[in-house]
């Protein structure tokens, strides 16, 4: 037992001691384990620490290239500012010059104009101004033997104002290349232009009527083509009178009455009448439009042109009516206009087949004391002594003579003393220009078209003869060159106002109207004469 118990006690303290061991190995792996981990740690802290440091270097080293580009950018931005204003006021500057050029042209197309109408008044040239009216619904309705296609042809614009003094006109003919015809006047408007841009070339010529020039303004065109629109205004429905409800329509004719009655107004009270005639010239006849019979009914009345003594044309027994505003002369004019003589035709159903010649005569007074004198030159009043007519109008007459019926001498003297000149503004609204062919006419209405052509070619002839210079210039060829002579043959301002269509369907018209103007055009026939006061004889 003993010797069990020594054994086993060796051998428990032989297991103890072994376990012992064991666990003194066991304790010095895990150190040693322990150990290495710490030291992998020891390295990877290091080369973290070295990886930090390295990021951050490369931080600052990213940040600072990243500054040196945002630097770099504001820097080029700043540059392109600069180049921007640069280029803001090199534009600016451009525009300014722009303008300057353009105002200088403008004055230089204005002086040129100056120049050419001081030409133009030299040689006594007929001013010719373009109107092209717009295409107007009516345009479309071609025939019914039309075939759709050349009635859309038809409808086609071919008239243009290329610029304020040219007329483009494209002309084209199945199986031909088309070609582009020009036209130059002294001025053309384009469709768009307004009643007030053309009676502002027209008021000038206002301005000399009273400066003592006669004065005529003249439509010409085919039916349709906008004459009575231009020289009235807008038609009412088959009446031929003003339609006032918007003065901005308002045409030549009642604009130019309110513009004289304007140029009077700011003149000495009384020293200007002023005298209104309507005339038509139909079939070669000419009619009274305000001859009235002993009711005071308005009626047409035929009249004569004849050729006075002194070689003017005169129309005796014409109805002369005192006007003392514009729309005392348009109601006048209107109730004359209610007859004028009209026919439709397939142009146009309200074209008037009649030239239509509105007159006012202006009777400048000189009483005597210096008014007026800027009109004096002696050696022309010697001459032109013989045309003042010394009648005056009832109004007038009216102040002159006394309650008593019978002229103190006090005032006798004064009417001796009183001197006066006559001025005339003619405004025609001629009748339409087409051929006869065209119009699809025959009978009666054939009469009336043929006749229209033939005052027409006689107007023509009448202009060819002047330009020609030829002795004879055949006025009395027709009634209508006839009661226009004085006006054609240079003793006013003429001015003709071409009226054109822009669809393709009146290219023929629109450019034998265009032809008419440019023969016109070259027409010179001698300074325009001023009308001067009579100077009293040297022995009086
Ligand atoms: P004409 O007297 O030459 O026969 P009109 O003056 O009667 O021609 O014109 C024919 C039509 O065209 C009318 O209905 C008129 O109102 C219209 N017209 C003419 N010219 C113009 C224009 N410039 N602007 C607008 N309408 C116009
Ligand atoms: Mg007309």
């Amino acid at each position: 037992y003993q010797g069990w118990a020594v054994r086993s006690t060796n051998e428990v303290l032989q297991l103890y001691a072994a376990h012992g061991q064991q666990q003194k190995v066991q304790r010095s792996s895990v150190v040693t384990q322990l150990h290495r981990a710490i030291k992998r740690l020891k390295q990877d802290l290091k080369s973290l620490h070295s990886f930090a440091l390295e990021l951050s270097k490369d931080f600052r080293r990213q940040s600072k290239t990243c500054l040196y580009q945002v630097l770099a950018a504001v820097q080029g931005i700043q540059l392109q500012n600069e180049a921007m204003q640069m280029f803001q006021i090199k534009a600016f500057d451009l525009e300014q010059s722009l303008q300057e050029v353009t105002e200088r042209y403008e004055k230089e197309k204005q002086k040129r104009r100056a120049l050419h109408n001081s030409l133009i008044e030299l040689r006594g040239n007929i001013r010719v101004h373009c109107r092209i009216r717009p295409l107007l619904p009516f345009d479309d309705a071609a025939g019914q033997s039309i075939s759709q296609d050349r009635q859309r042809n038809f409808s086609e614009k071919v008239a243009y104002a290329s610029d304020d003094e040219t007329v483009l006109v494209k002309c084209s003919r199945p199986g031909h290349a088309s070609i582009n015809k020009i036209f130059q006047f002294e001025r053309v408007y384009n469709d768009s232009e307004s009643q007030d841009a053309v009676f502002a070339d027209v008021a000038p010529l206002l301005t000399s009527l009273l400066d003592g020039y006669n004065v005529c303004i003249m439509a010409y065109g085919q039916t349709g083509s906008g004459k009575t629109y231009t020289m009235l205004g807008p038609q009412l429905e088959g009446n031929c009178a003003f339609s006032i409800e918007d003065e901005s329509e308002l045409g030549i004719i009642p604009r130019a009455t309110q513009e004289v009655f304007r140029l009077i107004s700011e003149k000495p009270p009384g020293s200007y009448w002023v005298e209104v005639s309507v005339v038509e010239v139909y079939n070669n006849e000419i009619f009274d439009l305000l001859a009235k019979d002993s009711y005071g009914k308005v009626f047409g009345v035929k009249r004569d042109v004849v050729t006075t003594r002194e070689g003017k044309s005169d129309v005796p027994l014409l109805t002369q009516e005192t006007v003392e505003n514009a729309s005392e002369f348009l109601h006048l004019v209107s109730k004359g206009l209610q007859l004028r003589v009209q026919h439709p035709t397939l142009v146009h159903a309200h074209s008037s087949r009649s030239h239509l010649v509105v007159t006012l005569t202006i009777t400048t007074v000189d009483f005597g004391d210096n008014f007026g004198t800027s009109w004096e030159d002696e050696q022309t009043s010697q001459r032109l002594n013989k045309e003042v007519s010394c009648t005056f109008p009832q109004k007038m007459r009216d102040k002159s003579t006394s309650s008593s019926g019978t002229s103190s001498p006090v005032q006798l003297e004064a009417t001796e003393k009183m001197k006066q000149v006559k001025t005339r503004l003619q405004l025609v609204d001629l009748a339409g220009s087409e051929c006869v062919g065209m119009s699809g006419v025959t009978g009666a209405a054939l009469r009336e078209t043929s006749f229209i052509n033939r005052s027409l070619s006689a107007l023509a002839d009448v202009l060819g003869a002047i330009a020609e210079q030829r002795s004879h210039v055949p006025y009395r060829n027709s009634k209508l060159t006839h009661l226009l002579q004085d006006s054609l043959g240079g003793d006013a301002k003429l001015l003709v106002m071409l009226c054109i269509s822009p669809g393709q369907k009146y290219l023929t018209e629109s450019v034998q109207s265009l032809g008419f103007g440019t023969r016109a055009r070259q027409v010179q026939r001698g300074q325009v004469k001023k009308k001067y006061f009579p100077v009293p004889s040297k022995a009086k």
